[in-house]
């Protein structure tokens, strides 16, 4: 028999893919009876944020995730299908439909147990009865000492900074001028960075579903909130002297340096923030024809242009206060927000470190992790690592051979990744091509290229997918 712990994503799939190979599985999940600081139901992967699965093209490496974890009969792409909502190229979906239809398979499996509650440490495994993790970026506090406990030091605590969201018809357009930094788009923020460098959040989690993507950018995107130097000063010191959000175990904090809230920045130096989100340089105030002493940016976030963010400025400051300091920027005394900024828990593993490219831990091979919790960013990930988690736990428990998809798979490529990356630097990482051996010689063109690339990988899966049930027979 295989457990499951989390009922998330990773955990669903994964327990759906178990089971689909004939081997009972026990899934414990710890909704409703203990909540996190994010989910709102009790059902099973519950999407936390945007309800966008990203690019449905092969031209793009999370397309081509998709269409592999297709192919291996993902119960995640089957209910995304099943409550697909139009998002252009993009595969978006129905959340409550999308977590229903899963909740609803995995509890009709006639092989799969649902136990709903708390499962405070790692239970024993063996090969006879092998144990997935995928508890996710918000682990619950008492298994989360116990996997520290398993893997050490290399169990790391991280986490994600979000900005402030304003309502554009509360803000004072007397106060702002629109202008894009040296009249030209000012580049990505953190958060976009990371996500196109493939090791951060989803692009789509930072711009908002539909937002105007950063590739638009034209000139005066920007609306833009200039602040004397009295201003400056006035607003630092409200920030330097309101009050945290503070999370128990935020001694263990640990940011992006890119990414640093802004009352850390301000601690570090009194001018540290106008040489960071706060810069002037190359916006010129037509009001004054100079450059102001400081000045916040607000980068249009939804596609109707009535919610605008705050750039770079993700904090961990209490609500009530955030809306104090943030109203006495120029222009933000009025401001409705929309959302404001926040910090939140992402615990994973130190993949390269703990895991094999099976999702195995490399000193327990009967324990699996899966998921944000194994060290990959993002829901199709997230789910992938969850299918192939399934499936080898499955292959342990009936006694045959586990294996991973080859490199030149998307997903393949992502187990690759996580268990081989540098330690040293590990962070986690969305699916990208970059992360897939180069074609020799390549098609010119990116475009092509990216299309050659998946080729390959769906023969290459096609041909992993017959020796495996080569094995079966
Ligand atoms: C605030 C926030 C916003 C995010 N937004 C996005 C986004 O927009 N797009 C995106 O692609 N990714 C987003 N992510 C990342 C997202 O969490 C993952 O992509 C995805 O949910 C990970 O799937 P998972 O199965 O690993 O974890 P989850 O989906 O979180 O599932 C883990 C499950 O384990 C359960 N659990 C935890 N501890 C225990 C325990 N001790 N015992 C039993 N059950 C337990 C939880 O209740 C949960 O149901 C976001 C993450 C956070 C925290």
């Amino acid at each position: 028999m295989i457990t499951v712990v989390g009922g998330g994503l990773a955990g669903s799939e994964a327990a759906w893919q178990a089971a689909e190979q004939g081997v009972p599985v026990t899934l414990y999940e710890m909704r409703p009876a203990r909540p996190t600081a994010v989910h709102k139901t009790d059902r099973l992967a519950e999407l936390v944020c945007s309800n966008s699965f990203r690019g449905d093209k092969l031209d793009n490496a999370v397309g081509l995730l998709k269409e592999e974890m297709r192919r291996l009969g993902s119960l995640v792409m089957r209910a995304a299908e099943a409550s697909r909502v139009p998002a252009g190229a993009a595969l978006a979906v129905d959340r409550e439909r999308f977590a229903e239809t899963i909740t609803r398979a995995v509890s009709e499996h006639s092989l799969i147990t649902i136990e709903r509650q708390e499962v405070v440490s790692i239970p024993a495994s063996s090969e006879r009865d092998p144990v997935i993790v995928a508890t996710g970026p918000l682990t619950s506090d008492a298994l989360s000492a116990d996997i520290a406990a398993l893997v050490g030091e290399r169990h790391l605590y991280f986490y994600d900074a979000i900005s402030p969201i304003v309502l554009a018809e509360t803000i004072d357009r007397s106060k702002v001028f629109r202008a894009s930094r040296w009249d030209r788009s000012l580049g990505p923020t953190c958060d976009v960075r990371r996500a196109e460098r493939g090791d951060g959040v989803p692009a789509e989690r930072v711009r908002g579903a539909g937002a105007p993507g950063l590739d638009n950018d034209g000139q005066g995107d920007y609306l833009n909130c200039a602040l004397t130097r009295e201003e400056y000063e006035r607003f630092y010191d409200a920030l330097t002297t309101a009050e945290s959000a503070t999370v128990h175990d935020f001694d263990k904090e640990r940011f992006f340096e890119g990414c640093l809230p802004i009352e850390v920045m301000a601690h570090r130096g009194r001018d540290t923030l106008r040489f960071g989100p706060m810069k002037p340089v190359g916006l010129i105030d037509p009001r004054t024809g100079r450059e102001p002493y400081a000045a916040v940016q607000l980068r249009q976030d939804n596609l109707a242009g009535d919610h605008f963010s705050l750039v770079g400025f993700q904090t961990q400051i209490k609500w009530s206060e955030q809306a104090r300091v943030l109203r006495l920027i120029p222009g933000l005394e009025q401001a409705e927000f929309v959302r404001f900024g926040m910090v939140h828990r992402n615990t994973y593993v130190n993949g390269p470190t703990v895991l094999t490219e099976t999702w195995q831990v490399r000193k327990r091979p009967t324990l699996f992790f899966a998921g944000q919790m194994s060290g990959v960013e993002g829901y199709v990930e997230s789910s992938a690592s969850g299918l192939v988690a399934g499936l080898n736990a499955a292959a342990l428990a009936r006694g045959e051979t586990v294996s991973a998809p080859p490199r030149t798979t998307a997903i393949g490529a992502l187990a690759y990744y996580v268990s081989h990356a540098d330690p040293a630097h590990y962070e986690p990482s969305n699916i990208t091509f970059g992360i897939m051996p180069p074609l020799q010689p390549a098609p010119r063109g990116k475009k092509l290229r990216n299309l050659a690339l998946s080729e390959r990988a769906l023969a290459d899966l096609d041909a992993w997918m017959r020796a495996r049930t080569l094995v079966h027979q």
